[in-house]
Formats: structure tokens, C-alpha cells, sequence
């Protein structure tokens, strides 16, 4: 089995990549941070998605000496000119909550009757410090007026993918895993990882 370290600390993502590899059925195990004290701090000082995945993708390969996989993601709004993007996770300071963020956002988007956005995601896959591969995958929605739903993170009970009329919160883990933008980038990656990755015997195996 391939062992893969998922380069992130956010809780909500790894269980998304164990669900999403899982329905896969690679024979990959999805490995966090955490079953090896952690990950030193990265800074994400890259301008793109692509940037910032990099970055710590093969900042975490190099670290644990393994196969690693990072995604970088965000929410561009239309009428915000692209924002919060790269910076979605800090759009409302360092200690802010989701709830805090997604107040921000309505808050710049009052009046607005442009309500087009969409989630993008980009998954870099490193080995030895060393960038293997990259995958984007989007999803185009509008931003509601208030918050709805319970389900999933972020900006999920804002957002409205197309073709739908609930929010990514109110649509539950299953559709939302089935259309996101990491949901599609990760199904590249793990096509990929299938098919080319499997056939190295210098990755780590168990
Ligand atoms: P980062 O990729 O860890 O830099 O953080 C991306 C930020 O974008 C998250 O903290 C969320 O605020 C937002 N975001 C990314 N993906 C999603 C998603 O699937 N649902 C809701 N918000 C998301």
C-alpha cells in the first residue's frame, strides 16, 4: 500500500481526501501530520494556488522524507475582484472563525447584485522536496444573502454551486465531494496516482 502524507492541518481536509481516496479504492492510505507530532510551520508566501500548493507539498515531502500532497484553495468572488482568493483562510485576520469570515464577505458583498463565484483548489503532489505533479479542478457558484446549512467548512453555507439550490452545507459530504473543486482535482490526482505513481517502487511502501 502507498502511503501518502496529506500535508495540512486542517482536520475538515484530511477527512475530505480520506473519504474522496477511500470511494476511490486506491490502495493508498491517507496519512496526517499529526501521526508524527506535526508539521513544522509553513509559510505560504507564494501569489497563486499553484504557488502556495507547491510549497507545501514539498516543504512536508522533504520534512518526513515520504510521498506528500498538499492542496491550496480558495473562494474567488466575481465582484470583489477575485477576492478573498489565496488569502481566504486570513480573509478576516489570523484568530477569525468561519463565522467571522463569511460575515466579512457578505458584508463586502451588500448591495452587490453580482453574486458569481467559485471555489478553486490545486493539489501538488511532492516527493524528495521535489514537485511531482499538479491538478486544479473549480466549482462556479453565487454567494447567498445569509448562511445555510450544518454540514462541511468555510465559506460551504454561503455558497450555492450551479445546477443547485441549496448551499454546499446544506448538500451534505457526498454531493459536495462529487462536484467540488477538490473533489475534481483530487480525482486527477488520484487517476494519477494510480496510474503512474503505483509503479515506482521508490516510493514509500508498506
Ligand atoms: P488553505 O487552502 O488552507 O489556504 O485555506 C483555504 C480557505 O479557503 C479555507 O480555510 C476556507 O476558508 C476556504 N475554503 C477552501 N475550500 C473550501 C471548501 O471546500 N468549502 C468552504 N471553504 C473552503
Amino acid at each position: 500500500m502507498l502511503q501518502l502524507l496529506a500535508a495540512t492541518s486542517n482536520k475538515n481536509k484530511i477527512r475530505e481526501f480520506q473519504e474522496m481516496f477511500s470511494e476511490a479504492g486506491n490502495n493508498v492510505l491517507i496519512v496526517s501530520p499529526a501521526t508524527f507530532g506535526g508539521l513544522p510551520d509553513i509559510v505560504e508566501d507564494g501569489t497563486t494556488f499553484e504557488e502556495n500548493s507547491a510549497i507545501k507539498a514539498q516543504k512536508a515531502s522533504h520534512y518526513a522524507d515520504m510521498a506528500a500532497f498538499a492542496d491550496d484553495s480558495g473562494l474567488e468572488v466575481d465582484a470583489l475582484n477575485g477576492e478573498p482568493g489565496i488569502n481566504s483562510a486570513r480573509y478576516a485576520g489570523p484568530d477569525a472563525t468561519d463565522a467571522d469570515r463569511i460575515a466579512k464577505l457578505l458584508e463586502n458583498l451588500k448591495g452587490k447584485t453580482n453574486r458569481k463565484a467559485r471555489f478553486v483548489c490545486v493539489i501538488s503532489l511532492a516527493y524528495r522536496g521535489n514537485l511531482v505533479a499538479q491538478f486544479r479542478g473549480e466549482v462556479s457558484g453565487t454567494i447567498t444573502d445569509a448562511p445555510k446549512g450544518s454540514n462541511g467548512f468555510g465559506y460551504d453555507p454561503v455558497f450555492i454551486p450551479d445546477g443547485y439550490d441549496k448551499t454546499f452545507a446544506e448538500l451534505g459530504p457526498e454531493v459536495k465531494d462529487a462536484i467540488s473543486h477538490r473533489g475534481k482535482a483530487f480525482a486527477l490526482a488520484a487517476e494519477f496516482v494510480k496510474q503512474e505513481l503505483s509503479t515506482m517502487d521508490d516510493f514509500e511502501f508498506v
